[in-house]
């Protein structure tokens, strides 16, 4: 048997790139369409080398790695196949800081183990290479000549569909706008309802819970696919969400926001959720998986948050889910995915005919980083060894 790679050193760096013809909302935190504007924003590339050579990559953030001071030197010296007990580790030594940084970590170690068996990920959690059907996922609405009306998101459904997706998911208007985001459910659900799943997403961003019963009832009328983290309880009360359930038709999406295994098991067994949620940016793929396993002993599915390579390899692997998240997107613009893989894309036009993604092929993550990009760009760079 090989040797096992053990982890030498780990390596944060930061980078900024550009958006452009984006800007932010009324709150500052929504990306939307404003033409003209470049948009400056940040990422980091968390990189786990071993002794073997066998060096895990995954993309992520300084804020979400942050608390890397904590556990670089318990990383160093493990055995880098050993993801369990080192998910378990992390799981209770990062208990106090929300448990920010272990999900990416072991996205980096899957990375790894790839690399070491010469496999791509879904091949080592038991896939088979498949079409993934993708939805649409919509930017933030906007004033500024974007997605500014509700006919300006029809149009948008439209030619999504017309490019092959048979799904697309609305991010509508920050701020609460109760009547505007009902029109614009109406104007999606009566173009494009019959021919595509819709779903509403609204982050969120709704006030109170009437205003989420309201607002769901016009899901209700259009025979949206699912509701999303429709108010500003933030997506974690269980309470509420069952009494939501108890009130609308249209299937609820929650746990974007909760973390760990067992808060998405409690969920849905306070029948406060009909789909859960899969982040691996919260989770790992370790965690996802368990998410995953545990929503099918229940009868249920996962539906993966985002698009990337990591979300495409979970997917891949598993019967009880249903579509990749493909954004975010919008008519006017090039969308918020960075352009920093040599051989990989998300994007609107990253579909096949018929609305579809695959998993990538080569080891690992199987994605390579544009390394000549990441460098001229580089504005942090942290190193543990
Ligand atoms: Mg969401």
């Amino acid at each position: 048997m090989a040797e096992r790679p053990i982890i030498t050193g780990i390596e944060l760096t930061e980078f900024e790139f550009t958006l452009q013809d984006f800007g932010v909302d009324y709150n500052g935190f929504n990306l939307v369409y404003e033409g003209g504007n470049k948009l400056t924003r940040r990422s980091a590339v968390l990189q786990v080398h071993t002794d073997q050579g066998i060096t895990g990559e995954y993309l992520t953030g300084l804020v979400q790695m942050s608390t890397l001071p904590m556990f670089a030197n318990y990383l160093i010296g493990q055995n880098a196949l050993e993801r369990e007990r080192i998910y378990q580790d992390t799981k209770r030594a990062l208990r106090q800081v929300a448990r920010m940084g272990m999900a990416c970590v072991d996205v980096a170690l899957w990375d790894i183990a790839g690399k070491f068996y010469d496999a791509p990920i879904y091949e080592l959690l038991g896939g088979h290479i498949r079409p993934l059907k993708s939805y649409a996922s919509t930017t933030h609405g906007d004033h500024n000549g974007g997605l500014d009306s509700p006919e300006a998101y029809a149009d948008f459904a439209q030619v999504c569909l017309d490019k092959g997706y048979p799904a697309f998911k609305i991010h509508g208007w920050g701020d609460s706008l109760v009547d505007l985001e009902i029109a614009n459910i109406h104007a999606v659900g009566q173009r494009v309802g019959d021919r595509m799943d819709l779903m509403l997403d609204p982050a969120c961003e709704l006030d109170t819970f009437a205003d989420a019963v309201k607002v769901g009832r016009a899901c209700d009328d259009e025979r949206f696919y699912w509701l999303e983290d429709p108010y500003k309880d933030g997506g974690i009360s269980q309470f509420a969400h069952r009494k939501l359930r108890q009130l609308l038709r249209t299937p609820i999406l929650q746990t974007e926001h909760v973390r760990t295994l067992e808060p998405h098991v409690d969920f849905a067994l306070a029948d406060a959720t009909d789909f859960l949620r899969g982040d691996v940016g919260y989770d790992g793929i370790t965690g996802v998986m368990k998410v995953a396993h545990a929503a099918e002993g229940l009868g249920l599915d996962i539906e993966m948050h985002g698009p990337g390579p990591a979300q495409r390899h979970v997917m891949t692997s598993l019967r009880n889910t249903n579509y990749y998240e493909m954004g975010l997107l919008n008519p006017a613009n090039e969308g918020t995915s960075m352009p920093i893989y040599l051989d990989y894309a998300d994007g609107l036009d990253e579909v096949d005919e018929k609305g579809c993604v695959y998993a990538p092929q080569g080891a690992g993550l199987g994605v390579t980083l544009d390394w000549d990009y990441i460098r001229a760009h580089t504005t942090e760079h942290l190193a543990y060894s």
